[in-house]
């Protein structure tokens, strides 16, 4: 099939890559020229892990293409999949305003039938104000379109095996053309694919996105209870997961969800409940734990050291989770805010997540950059850990003692056992352990 994708980041490049990949011709169609300029040199403008290999691959193949003018994209397909941004917006609802854009815009230069598919996140509903928008800028009202809801589940991290191995395909549809072009694009996978109407769709999104961010503060509190009475989260949480009713996934205690989908899109679900004269109160919750997180974990840095105020404090993990560079919202942030408010000199190191970590903390008397995760921890008096690289937990943990200060681990991802880092002779203090 021929497929458009419009939005060329996590999930666009994903989508177009992975279709590619399953034999489709694509298109990709990006706003910014400097980004279609690097994909069309086979370069990617993030990191994902095997996505600059899928993508050489497939343009190299002649199925995957990149441009920034969306006349081509229409004119190169009927089906046009919607992957562009949809960030908080100040009052914490979801901003739609590149999602109308696309829809606009489309509108305006449709000479024939489109379908439109939100693979964007999206509020309930959102389907009604697409159909509504091409309506309005359509020149030939006569010229049929149909609009879909396609959500997208993949994780950063693992986004190209989630994408062609998901647990599920929700597909929100109105027509029999707009179900049938469906059929044909997904009959090779090997999934359920779930047909329904498009705001169930929308909605299967966010309340599934909540739902995980509720199973992440769920055990949060558990974990500060664990600390309270002497339990193991880590224990609690396997207890608790060999139930099928609950299932161990998400239940990780640390320092916090973040990234570009958790906190965004529960703010918005909470907003959308509101909008509709309903009181979500369980997600404000889920919302508060979140936000105390790196306050918590602050403490227990202050518990530990006593006082910051002049300290070299080694960071290991910008990231909000391994195997990606993406930094939107990562507890790192709030809590290298707190460290630099307390006075602390800091020598951060992530894999991949340094460059993005610098356009918000550039490097400074206070920031430094460590080349590797070694010389991050050199003469540091402790050492944070928040992100669960693979890297770190592979660490040589002798030669980070020796180069140490003071040989104390405060680990808010919880990656080593208590018994072994302190018979290597470590003050390790991790999460609700
Ligand atoms: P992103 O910000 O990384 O990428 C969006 C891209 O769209 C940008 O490159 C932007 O320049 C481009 N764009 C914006 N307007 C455009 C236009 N009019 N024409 C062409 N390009 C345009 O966003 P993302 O992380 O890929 O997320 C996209 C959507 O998917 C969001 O709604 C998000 O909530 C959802 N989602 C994200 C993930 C994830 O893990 N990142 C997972 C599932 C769903």
């Amino acid at each position: 099939m021929r497929i458009t994708v419009v939005g060329a980041g996590y999930v666009g490049l994903t989508t177009g890559a992975c279709f590619a990949h399953l034999g489709n011709e694509v298109l990709v169609v990006e706003k910014i020229p400097q980004k279609v300029e690097l994909l069309k040199s086979g370069r990617s403008p993030i990191y994902e892990p095997g996505l600059e290999e899928l993508l050489r691959e497939n343009i190299k193949e002649g199925r995957l293409r990149f441009t920034s003018d969306l006349r081509e994209g229409l004119e190169f397909s009927e089906v046009i999949f919607i992957c562009v941004g949809t960030p908080q917006a100040p009052d914490g609802s979801a901003d739609l305003s590149q999602v109308e854009e696309v829809a606009r815009e489309t509108a305006k230069l449709m000479t024939s039938y489109k379908l439109l598919v939100e693979k964007s996140t999206v509020p309930v509903n959102t389907h009604k104000l697409v159909k509504r928008t091409v309506y309005r800028y359509l020149k030939d009202k006569s010229i049929p379109y149909d609009v879909a809801s396609n959500p997208e589940f993949l994780r950063e991290g693992s986004a190209i095996e989630d994408f062609l191995k998901p647990d599920r395909i929700v597909v929100g549809v109105e027509s029999e053309r707009a179900k049938s072009i469906f059929q044909e694009l997904y009959k090779s996978f090997d999934c359920p694919v779930i047909y329904t109407d498009p705001a169930t769709s929308e909605l299967i999104k966010h309340a599934s996105n909540s739902f995980l961010a509720m199973k992440i503060s769920f055990i949060n509190m558990v974990a500060d209870l664990c600390e309270k009475t002497g339990a193991d989260v880590k224990l609690v949480a396997d207890g608790m997961g060999y139930d099928k009713r609950i299932g161990r996934a998400f239940l990780n205690a640390g320092i916090g969800y973040g990234g570009s989908c958790f906190p965004k899109d529960v703010k918005a679900f909470i907003r959308m409940a509101q909008d509709y004269g309903l009181d979500f109160g369980l997600l404000k919750d889920v919302e508060k734990i979140n936000q105390e997180r790196p306050v918590r974990f602050l403490d227990k840095i202050k518990y530990v050291l006593w006082s910051l105020k002049d300290k070299k404090v080694a960071v290991w993990g910008l990231s909000f989770k391994p195997n990606t560079d993406d930094i939107r919202e990562a507890p790192s942030i709030r809590i290298v805010e707190l460290l630099l408010k307390e006075g602390a000199y800091l020598s951060l190191y992530d894999p991949k997540a340094m460059e993005n970590f610098k356009l918000v903390f550039p490097e400074g008397r206070q920031v430094n950059y460590a080349k590797d995760m070694y010389s991050a921890v050199e003469n540091a008096s402790v050492l944070l850990i928040l992100t669960e690289w693979e890297e770190f937990q592979k660490a040589n943990l002798q030669r980070v003692k020796e180069l140490m200060e003071l040989p104390v681990i405060v680990d808010g991802r919880n990656i080593f056992e208590k018994d072994a880092m302190k018979s290597m002779g470590f003050e390790y203090y991790a999460v609700g352990r």
